[in-house]
């Protein structure tokens, strides 16, 4: 690979000390943007694609407000995601289990993470997983996602004490006994459970399909006090990075992606953008990045902040194709932008991500799923084929045995078809599971 800029900084290297500042600078016309997103549309598939180097995709999101020149972006990118992915968008039909939603961090955009005392917090026992892992597989679902909290125990003596009466002493091991139950009674577990040492990755790895953490943003501004991450020292731009690396070591599947609108600037989401670039270039495991917009909630204190606008979230998933390995694939979730389906397609995006017919989305309570027959719909209508898979998408489970450990390698065809897309014991339709 190689970058177009004729100066660009390498992906890896941290933002330079002005990278926390939106800049002014080169501000290129549509004839520019047409030559620098006709190199990139035409590498790919070759050996050594030019990439989007950090010049330009900063000069790009100057101008993505011009409708002409967004428009040159989104066909680039979506034919980007044709070239690589044809018609065929994926989804996959899951469970989302929040096993617990107690958190050592205090994000400031959060309605998810409960305090102990609150009448909401609630950590899963083993058997009330495997009871909702029952009806996930009675509704045709695969993916288990394990969605939680940073490690309470840091924080909480009350929840240190009631893993005790429960013979564990980390939320790490509860994860374990719930991933091995959900494998016997019959799901694939997807976890993600905030930052975990290399070591709890290792030991989680058998009993999970794949993992993930959101990098969010590489943003240490962010960081500040009053800004969201302040009392938040897991998303830490450094750390969260760190924990991408090590799943590269140790060859896991992992879903990563760049939070939209929470306070970060252009500079700094191209700078996320190049970081999670590189680490998909140097380790090969980053399966799908998420392009995720805030969602204001009330009761928060960042319930005034206004959503990012549906011409900006396009712009961004579109740039997001244009920067990101084409390998990966791109994901929206469908019920942050449930009006703009089509656009998103239009965009890039090639996949919808999780989707369930029993669970909500615990960390947006306020948007409903779409009905999977719907999202079929809508998909049809944008000219494109609605396709479903696992956790893992086809081409890992067909080619790529070597990021799975063997337990895992022996359960996953019980999952696919040929193809690698979904299949299940007992198939249901889009009908019978919305
Ligand atoms: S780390 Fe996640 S669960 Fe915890 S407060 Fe932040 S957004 Fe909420």
């Amino acid at each position: 690979m190689r970058n177009a800029d004729s100066d660009a900084s390498p992906a890896s290297a941290p933002p330079s000390p002005g990278a926390d500042r939106p800049r002014r600078g080169l501000r290129p016309s549509r004839t520019d943007v047409e030559r620098w997103v006709g190199e990139i549309v035409s590498g790919v598939g070759a050996d050594r694609s030019p990439e989007l180097g950090r010049e330009r995709a900063e000069a790009l999101s100057r101008v993505l407000h011009d409708e002409a020149i967004r428009q040159i972006v989104c066909e680039g990118a979506r034919a980007i995601k044709q070239a690589r992915t044809g018609s065929r968008v994926t989804v996959s039909r899951n469970l989302f289990i929040p096993l617990t939603n107690l958190c050592r961090n205090r994000c400031t955009y959060c309605t998810f993470a409960k305090l102990p005392d609150s009448a909401e917090a609630h950590t899963y026992t083993v058997d009330e997983v495997a009871e909702v892992i029952r009806g996930g597989v009675a509704t045709g679902c695969i993916e288990a996602l394990m969605c939680l909290g940073d490690k309470p125990e840091i924080a909480y003596r009350s929840y240190r004490e009631m893993l005790a009466t429960r013979g564990l002493s980390s939320t790490t091991e509860l994860l374990l006994e719930a991933c091995r139950r959900t494998l016997e009674v019959g799901m694939l577990p997807h976890t993600n459970a905030g930052i975990l040492s290399k070591e709890e990755m290792a030991a989680l790895r058998p009993f999970n399909a794949s993992m993930g953490l959101m990098l969010e943003t590489t943003s240490r501004r962010l960081r500040e006090k009053g800004m969201p991450h302040f009392h938040a020292p897991d998303k830490e731009p450094a750390r969260r990075i760190a924990m991408h690396e090590e799943a590269g070591e140790l060859k896991i599947p992992f879903t990563t992606g760049m939070l939209l609108g929470i306070g970060e600037n252009d500079v700094e989401r191209v700078d996320t953008l190049l970081t999670i670039r590189d680490l998909a270039l140097r380790h090969g495991h980053v399966q799908e990045a998420i392009i995720q917009p805030f969602h204001p909630k009330p009761d928060t204190k960042m319930r005034d902040v206004p959503p990012l606008s549906d011409d900006e979230v396009v712009s961004w998933v579109a740039l997001a194709r244009l920067i990101l390995p084409p390998e990966v694939h791109l994901q929206a979730p469908p019920n942050l932008g449930s009006d703009m389906l089509p656009r998103l397609i239009a965009a890039g995006v090639d996949d919808w991500g999780g989707v369930s017919p029993v669970t909500i989305d615990f960390i947006n309570p306020e948007a409903p799923w779409p009905a999977l027959r719907r999202l079929r719909d809508e998909t049809v209508a944008a000219g494109f084929e609605l396709f479903e898979r696992g956790p893992v998408y086809p081409e890992w489970i067909l080619g790529r045995p070597d990021f799975f450990d063997p337990q895992m390698r022996a359960l996953l065809p019980r999952y696919a078809n040929d193809e690698g897309y979904a299949q299940r014991a007992n198939d249901q339709s889009d009908e019978e599971a919305a």
